[in-house]
């Protein structure tokens, strides 16, 4: 539920976001029954996470520090008492009927995301709240005559987010919910192979007056701007076509792309908010948020002024922080390998590598033996650039043992002086044209001829042994 609702608004379209991001608590919200293992369904579930008359909830005092770091790395102001309310609606995924969530007072507000271009967005609150259970479909969604309902997810601790409207574009959509997923990956709240973060997006346009359209459970920033500029367009269509917008809900069907109404809405939905009396009010002390900002994880800008201080370029750095994996696949290397040859060899050639296959770190399970066995070689000169990154390429499809394949295939660097100076030699009659040039002053030959030397070698030879070579041979 959005909370604001009209302003004067500029910019051709408005965009505001919800947003819920699953924690990675041991335990859920309420109880103690974990959050993650057995899915065998209803299988992690108790009297409280089931709604049973009788049950008492207890407040999982690990999720409210995670809402805190995440609130501390956005800006926020930190409410001084932690109140839970009950949000009342009828639907199976509730069994009490009730859904335990924040109301009045939030956990945090008025903190900011800020984006590349440094604009600011600011976001209305942050508050903590229990997930609903999951609703099984076995023929679909659309052709089922029951549903099934898996308690496993209920009670799961969720961080809602709710921004103010200032996002002017589907591409900012895109950004804002890829720096969120980044940063609650880096706070260690969230994590991408068990948890789900799902985002609410209103959006209107100006040629309508604003009036705008809720679009709901969007999964990840890629189908967030796919389904915004669907969107858009068919606003801007409707107008065209000179029909009536109305205010509505709408669901996003990622496999045709398209948006579909669910409802329309006249006015906010009325859940009648009471103060959960089971819960007893947390007070939510300076010398506990110290006690969290003291243990918080390294932040991404933190992370870029400690990588340049390590004599990364800060091109190097941004690339690197971007991506959490590629951050944390840094820090393991730099272990024992130098940091600005792994910096250098992840951003050029990694990523270069794998945008070439069209993948992400997170498309692939990666082979860090291997990788840290190709940079070593690299370090220690065992193997030449070229022959590194043909490793990378291989590496890339699927592991491999690097140190028996560079053996195997004789790839170690040649330091035999006798056999290149013979291919030297080979190079220098096979091509006098270029070795007259080279005479000439045309330093651009001498490049020609150490390639040909690189050839015979099958990239071998160390290119700066050959030019010395070159140089006094010619
Ligand atoms: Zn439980
Ligand atoms: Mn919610």
């Amino acid at each position: 539920m959005f909370y604001f609702i009209k302003m004067s608004f500029t910019s051709d379209i408005v965009i505001g976001l919800e947003i819920h991001i699953q924690l990675n608590t041991n335990t859920k919200l309420f109880c103690s029954c974990p959050t993650t293992g057995d899915n065998t369904p209803n299988s992690r579930t108790c009297p409280v996470c089931l709604g049973h008359p009788g049950s008492k909830p207890v407040l999982n005092k690990k999720a409210v520090e995670y809402g805190i770091r995440l609130a501390l790395a956005l800006d926020s102001d930190i409410n001084k008492e932690l109140i839970f309310s009950r949000k009342s609606y009828f639907y199976p995924d509730m069994s009490k009927n009730y859904q335990i969530s924040q109301y009045e007072i939030p956990l945090a507000e008025h903190g900011y995301l800020a984006l590349k271009t440094g604009k600011k967005i600011r976001l209305t609150r942050i508050h903590l709240e229990e997930d609903p259970a999951s609703l099984v479909h076995p023929a679909g969604m659309h052709s089922s005559n029951y549903v099934l309902v898996d308690y496993n997810r209920s009670g799961i601790p969720l961080l809602e987010i709710v921004t103010e409207p200032d996002l002017a574009s589907p591409e900012e959509a895109r950004e804002f919910m890829k720096e969120l997923i980044t940063l609650v990956n880096y706070l260690g709240i969230f994590d991408n192979n068990t948890c789900i973060i799902k985002a609410d997006a209103n959006v209107s346009i100006k040629e309508s007056g604003y009036i705008r359209s809720e679009i709901k459970n969007i999964t990840g920033f890629k189908e967030i701007e796919r389904a915004l500029i669907y969107e858009v367009k068919r606003q801007k269509q409707a107008i065209a076509n000179n029909e009536n917008l109305i205010m509505d809900t709408r669901s996003w069907d990622a496999a045709q792309g398209l948006t579909r109404r669910i409802r329309t809405k006249e006015t906010e939905d009325d859940y009648g908010y009471i103060i959960d009396p089971d819960l007893v009010i947390t007070d939510i002390t300076d010398d506990w948020i110290k006690s969290v900002k003291s243990g918080m994880p390294e932040l991404p800008q933190q992370k870029l002024a400690r990588y340049i201080e390590m004599g990364l370029s800060k091109d190097d750095a941004v690339v690197l922080v971007a991506d959490f994996r590629m951050a944390g696949l840094f820090e393991e290397l730099i272990k024992t390998i130098e940091p600005v040859l792994v910096a250098r060899w992840l951003r050029r050639e990694l990523i270069r590598v794998l945008n070439y296959n069209k993948k992400t770190l997170a498309d692939i399970s990666l082979d860090k033996k291997a990788l840290k066995d190709i940079l070593t070689l690299i370090q220690e000169k065992k193997i030449t650039d070229r022959t590194g990154q043909r490793l990378m390429e291989k590496l890339v499809e699927g592991s491999f043992d690097v140190m028996d394949y560079v053996k195997q295939k004789g790839l170690e660097i040649i330091d035999d002086s006798s056999m290149i100076k013979e291919f030297c030699n080979k190079a220098i009659a096979e091509n006098p044209k270029a070795v007259e040039d080279f005479r000439q002053g045309n330093e651009k030959s001498l490049n020609f001829l150490v390639g040909q030397v690189m050839r015979m070698s099958r990239g071998k030879a160390n290119p700066a042994e050959v030019n010395k070579l070159l140089r006094e041979m010619i």
